[in-house]
């Protein structure tokens, strides 16, 4: 229609076909589904056992410029190109989405369900709970923060021996160790298997974590922006006995537990992600993990549901997987291995996996390659570049573009120059795509004020910037049918001989591997590092963990850690004020910016 309803109206007036219809039609078996309601089911992981002799399909990343703070149309491109690969290409495909979060569904973002006529229906089930996901990592996520205060004040109040007898409790009569026991057992190096033969030297070594309560890292979480929970005291009650101390509420979706969900390939290596994740050091400066509070079996428990991705469709009938949503700062900000894996076997041999990465490329996809590609072993055929010519004239010198206020008239009215100006920005990004050795199709999500001689100019700048084709896009107006070109043209460029690389090798210190990622993604000169971050980085490598890929946590807006720095901002030195570290999920974070 034109104008183009508003996208509830698209949504609602669209019937979903029965989710058992569509699981039928893409090859699932009647025992490989659990319907949740009539639009959704979760698709069981069994079925990469079935299918595991059958070739992959391809893999194709969506990533973008720099975009401007109202996002240029990652979604939307992922779920137009789908649309026009499946319902008019007659090619098996599938769109692999992150579940947003509702912090920023009700906030200024809004929903992440794409827009127009290419979006994924019903746009209110896949904003909000969908299946349960988020909420069980918040109560997997707060279980674990309960059990850290709870050990503390245990430890704190109780004798070696009512510790122990509350540890390993008395079953049918006979006290026993769990496996996760015998393994902090076998890592204090205390080989014995009969509980009544330790000595009381081992019995206190085993019961007591002595957790440091001033490096406690792990924090609860809630799925709702609740500015008043930032910081907060907990232990007030009397019966905490004076156990107060200062810690802070998160966004579930910020949680490590987001994360290891993100990559994990299966139930198991779930298990020991979550096992391994650090929460604490002991006061002797060592890692205490989940595993040592003995809550890595509940954990997984409550993930259980959670690990199988969710099928849901567009609004021209097409598969689409939702599936975890780590931020794409201190995370790596894209949807599920598992997800994408189960997507590749579907489609078949001939299929196309179309899966989205957050932010720019700089951020995003290099951290797709990065960390997600590491931890899948898959390698991706296509990128697609996504740019706008607003957000060009933006980096070109227009002014800002605030959420809420009516784009001023340099966006509105043709301006070549300033496109012409912007497409440094384009540019870079191409640069950086091609830093991996994977073809690159830049995708021109055209809105209704771009004049035909702007969006020539920007098709024209992008092949010769080293794009293997770069096509506008109408799906946004025209639904899959305004994405034919590009889907023919990620055809084209999947065909194409690649020669896939990560950035840098997993064994250089961490500091090298920041500067990799600073001067030859972003651009900077060189890094900074404050006191606090070189300590951290110390402490990660003289605990084992710096052989672990990096994790910028950095502006979206910018190459450089200045948002309001647009274009390609050289000759700036990368201020990193602290190290984080997330062992479960796998990476180490640095956080960019001056404290
Ligand atoms: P991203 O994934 O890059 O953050 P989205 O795909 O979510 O961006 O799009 C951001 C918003 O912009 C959505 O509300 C979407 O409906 C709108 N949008 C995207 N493309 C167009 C377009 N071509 N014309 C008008 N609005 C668009």
């Amino acid at each position: 229609l034109s104008p183009v309803p508003s996208d509830i109206e698209i949504s609602r007036a669209q019937s979903p076909k029965a989710v058992d219809v569509l699981a039928k039609e893409i090859g699932l078996l009647t025992d490989e589904i659990e319907i949740y309601g009539q639009t959704k089911a979760k698709v069981r992981l069994s079925l990469l056992e079935r299918l595991k002799d059958q070739p992959d399909g391809k893999y194709v990343l969506v990533a973008g410029i720099t975009p401007t703070p109202l996002g240029e149309g990652k979604s939307t491109v992922t779920i137009g190109l789908v649309q026009a690969l499946t319902a008019h290409l007659n090619i098996n495909s599938f769109a692999c989405l992150r579940q947003p979060s509702q912090g920023p569904t009700f906030g200024v973002k809004g929903g992440a369900a794409g827009g127009g006529y290419a979006q994924v229906i019903p746009m209110e089930e896949f904003n909000l709970h969908l299946t349960g996901d988020i909420h069980a990592i918040t109560a997997a996520n707060n279980l674990l923060a309960a059990a850290i205060d709870a050990r503390i004040l245990h430890e704190s109040t109780q004798s070696d021996k009512a510790l122990y007898n509350r540890l390993v409790p008395v079953v049918n009569g006979v006290r026993g160790f769990s496996p996760i026991q015998f393994a902090r057992l076998r890592r204090l190096g205390i080989n014995k298997t009969d509980p009544g033969t330790l000595t009381e030297q081992e019995i206190s070594k085993f019961v007591r974590l002595d957790i440091d309560p001033s490096t406690i890292t792990w924090q609860r979480v809630v799925d709702t922006n609740d500015r008043f929970l930032r910081k907060i005291t907990v232990g007030q009650a009397n019966t905490e006995k004076g156990f107060v101390r200062q810690a802070q509420f998160d966004i579930a979706v910020a949680s490590e537990i987001m994360a290891i969900l993100a990559l994990t390939n299966s139930l198991e290596d779930m298990k020991e992600r979550l096992g391994k994740m650090v929460v604490a050091n002991d006061k002797k400066g060592e890692p205490v993990t989940a595993e040592d509070l003995g809550v890595t079996g509940a954990l997984a428990v409550l993930m259980k549901d959670a690990i199988k991705p969710t099928l849901m469709q567009t609004l021209e009938g097409t598969p689409v997987f939702v599936h975890a949503g780590p931020f794409a700062n201190i995370a790596h900000g894209n949807s599920s291995v598992l997800a994408d894996k189960i997507a590749l076997k579907l489609v078949g041999e001939k299929g196309f996996v179309v899966t989205e990465a957050g932010f720019g490329a700089d951020i995003g996809m290099e951290k797709f390659f990065n960390i997600k590609c590491r931890a899948s072993g898959l390698v991706p055929s296509v990128v697609v570049l996504v740019a706008t010519v607003r957000a060009l004239k933006m980096h070109g010198g227009g002014p800002n573009v605030t959420a809420g206020a009516p784009l001023k008239k340099e966006y509105t009215e043709e301006n070549l120059q300033l496109v012409a100006d912007g497409c440094c920005n384009l540019q870079k990004q191409i640069q950086i795509t091609q830093l991996f050795g994977v073809p690159v199709v830049v995708a021109l999500n055209v809105f209704k004020t771009d004049s035909p001689a702007e969006i020539d100019l920007v098709c024209e700048i992008a092949k010769q910037s080293g794009a293997f084709d770069a096509v506008p896009c109408n799906h946004w107006s025209d639904g899959g049918r305004g994405a034919v070109k590009l889907a023919q043209a990620v055809e084209k460029a999947a065909n194409q001989k690649k020669s896939f690389k990560y950035l840098y090798s997993l064994e250089l210190p961490i500091v090298e591997k920041i500067r990799i990622i600073a001067q030859k993604v972003y651009g900077a000169q060189d890094i900074e590092l404050s006191p606090a971050a070189q300590s951290q980085i110390d402490r990660y490598t003289r605990q084992g963990f710096g052989d672990l890929p990096i994790c910028m946590a950095k502006t979206h807006l910018s190459l450089s850690h200045q948002p309001e720095r647009k274009g390609v901002p050289t000759g700036f030195i990368l201020p990193i004020s602290d190290v984080r570290a997330s062992i479960g999920a796998g990476f180490i974070y640095p956080l960019v910016g001056t404290p």
